[in-house]
């Protein structure tokens, strides 16, 4: 007899994961490594923020405050929302998860574009549901009007990553809205901004105020891109308090872990810390996508922190062959969906310089 698991287990896809940037390091014996395919950013988080972690470490033979009061109420300040209608979670995959589970049972459907955040996929599979998958446009939008062609009396949950992950394109708040006016008060939108900050479309903050306007919108936002805390996991979403009721109601407790609300919760006070890094992101937003062009590649808008390039009828597999010999780690499409494409997060001034440089040896 050998140990059996259970059956949803072979149900979930196969994750391709971007190669570890380890394995890049020993196999071409690389020292600098430019690690430029997890959509990180290339800073650090503000130097309070590193003082806060210092501080919470002293404090870890404590567990972390299970209500995350002080992180929750500093978000709800930010955004102008009660604390009762903020979640947080251990990175905004936490509460990705949490909702799934929550909101979703066999026989129910899960409805989101393809290619979107590689996580998506793993949502259906694990609590029976069923997943619809509705192409992008040919430029890489979401297509809402074919999305909402596809939603259902099982319907229970809709995702829409936006700025979408890995195509960078953008769809502004106002078409949203009229999105959400023509969804089912039952239907659940989550709206997955964890590059939002970075898009120059809207004020980022627009689509606060369809939290406020629909009950069955959800804003989830994440401190791993922008807030440079990727290795801390922490994200909120922005809901109703039933929402935040659901989600805490099928984890464990402590789901953010000290450092992490010390963290977080100091780095949102800083937002013109923020602000500066966004800008600082656009002017490398155009300086890669310049650079790409006079390559002769195309890519679709950007509004993130990366480019989703079309190799053409170049060998993907080789491009990144290439590129990973000279150093540079980004993540092939193939595994995201989008074969013939490579996904590459704007780094430092110099590490794009690298990635250009190597993309032109490369073709
Ligand atoms: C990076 C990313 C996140 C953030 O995930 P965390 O769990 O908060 O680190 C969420 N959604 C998308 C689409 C992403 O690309």
């Amino acid at each position: 007899m050998t140990v059996t698991f259970a059956e949803r287990l072979a149900r979930l896809p196969h994750y391709e994961a971007g190669r570890q940037a380890d394995a890049v390091r020993v196999e071409y014996g690389v020292e600098e490594l430019v690690k430029l395919n997890s959509n990180e950013c290339p800073w650090g988080p503000h130097p309070a923020v590193l003082e806060a972690i210092a501080r919470a470490a002293r404090e870890t033979n404590r567990y972390p405050d299970q209500s995350a009061t002080t992180l929750r109420r500093r978000i709800a300040d930010r955004h102008g929302v009660e604390p009762g209608g903020i979640a947080v979670g251990n990175g905004s995959c936490d509460l990705l998860l949490a909702a799934s589970e929550a909101l979703s049972e066999p026989g129910a459907e899960i409805l989101f574009s393809w290619p979107v955040f590689s996580m998506y996929p793993f949502l259906a599979p694990l609590s029976g549901a069923r997943e619809i998958r509705v192409p992008l446009t040919e430029s890489g939008t979401h297509d809402l009007d074919a999305m909402l062609a596809e939603i259902t009396a099982a319907t229970q949950l809709v995702l829409i990553c936006n700025p979408n992950n890995p195509t960078a394109t953008h769809v502004p708040a106002e078409r949203v809205a009229r999105f959400l006016e023509e969804v089912p008060a039952q239907v659940t939108v989550i709206l997955d901004e964890a590059y939002v900050e970075f898009q120059v479309n809207d004020d980022p903050d627009s689509t606060v105020d369809l939290v406020r306007r629909f009950q069955h919108a959800v804003v989830l936002r994440t401190f791993s891109k922008i807030y440079g805390l990727a290795g801390l996991r922490v994200g909120y979403a922005i809901c109703s308090p039933a929402f935040r009721a659901a989600v805490d109601a099928v984890r464990q407790p402590f789901s953010v872990n000290a450092l992490g609300q010390a963290a977080a919760s100091e780095a949102i006070l800083h937002q013109d810390y923020i602000a500066d890094r966004a800008a600082e992101m656009l002017v490398e937003r155009i300086y890669v996508e310049e650079e790409i062009r006079e390559l002769g590649l195309e890519t679709s808008e950007t509004q993130a922190n990366f480019s989703w390039i079309d190799l053409g009828d170049r060998d993907e597999g080789e491009v990144v062959e290439s590129l990973a010999r000279a150093g540079v780690v980004v993540r092939p499409g193939a595994g995201l969906g989008g074969p013939g494409h490579i996904r590459v997060t704007y780094g430092t001034r110099a590490e794009n310089e690298a990635f250009i440089a190597a993309l032109q040896d490369a073709i």
